[in-house]
């Protein structure tokens, strides 16, 4: 079975514009998978589709084998997903917020807190575990995204363009924990509108434009044509 696959997903908006005109893509287990695509292109709308916060006009998407539209609840325990926009409670401390997502994966306490420190730890953050996360910079607030987005350990960890607008130093750093998340079995989607962040990072990757996936490629096979 395919970590994810999505087949002819059609989504149009309730002002009528149409931002997925039908998407089929498949990504197996273990890829490092990169979304490539301009501004407005749909990579987010499909993100939104996956994790169920977009409803889609038309289409399936399955995660391992489990059709979102069957059994939403499964699916969602398979899937982490990092968001462009920080959307956390600004004055709730680090270490909680981490914590309280691990809880509504079903974690046990002590499980959930043993979690919480292992993935801050990984990530830079375990000093500031106490601190309320308004207080954090924008390269922590995004390493902290991908600390609650582990916490559960999906099987598949779905980034939106995680590094735009993170400097060139953390840029690199957050490459090479994804790369040791990935070589450690976790598949990884990545949406970048950086040819560099594909290359640097993937395997394979698809591009999309304007609502449709225009080429499905490796990225050695993409980058020959350039
Ligand atoms: P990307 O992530 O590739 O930048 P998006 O998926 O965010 O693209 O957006 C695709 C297109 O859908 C854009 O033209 C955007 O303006 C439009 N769009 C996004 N959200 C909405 C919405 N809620 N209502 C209408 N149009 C939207
Ligand atoms: P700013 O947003 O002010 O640039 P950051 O939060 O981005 O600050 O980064 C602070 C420091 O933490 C940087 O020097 C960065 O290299 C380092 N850093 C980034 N990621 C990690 C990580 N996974 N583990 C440990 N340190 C990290």
């Amino acid at each position: 079975t395919a970590a994810l696959s999505i087949s002819d997903l059609h989504k149009c908006y309730d002002n009528g514009f149409e931002a997925l005109k039908g998407i089929s893509l498949d990504v197996q287990q273990g890829d490092f998978f990169a979304v490539l695509g301009p501004n407005g292109a749909g990579k987010s709308t499909t993100i939104g589709v996956i994790c169920s916060l977009v409803k889609k006009t038309s289409g399936k998407v399955s995660v391992f084998g489990t059709d979102i539209d069957d059994n939403f609840s499964l699916a969602k325990q398979n899937i982490g997903v990092v968001p462009q926009e920080f959307n956390f409670n600004q004055f709730e401390k680090v270490f909680d917020i981490v914590k309280t997502q691990a809880g509504y994966f079903g974690l046990p306490s002590k499980l959930a807190e043993e979690r919480t420190e292992k993935y801050l730890k990984q990530l830079g953050l375990w000093d500031k575990r106490h601190q309320r996360s308004r207080m954090l910079s924008g390269g922590m607030k995004r390493r902290l995204m991908i600390a609650r987005a582990l916490v559960h350990e999906p099987r598949l960890l779905i980034l939106d363009e995680p590094t735009a607008g993170v400097d060139i130093e953390l840029r690199r750093s957050m490459w090479q924990f994804l790369r040791d998340i990935n070589a450690q079995g976790t598949t990884i989607i990545l949406t970048t509108h950086y040819l560099e962040e594909a290359e640097s990072l993937c395997r394979n990757v698809a591009i999309i434009d304007r609502g449709q996936i225009i080429q499905n490629t490796t990225i050695k096979a993409l980058l020959k044509q350039l």
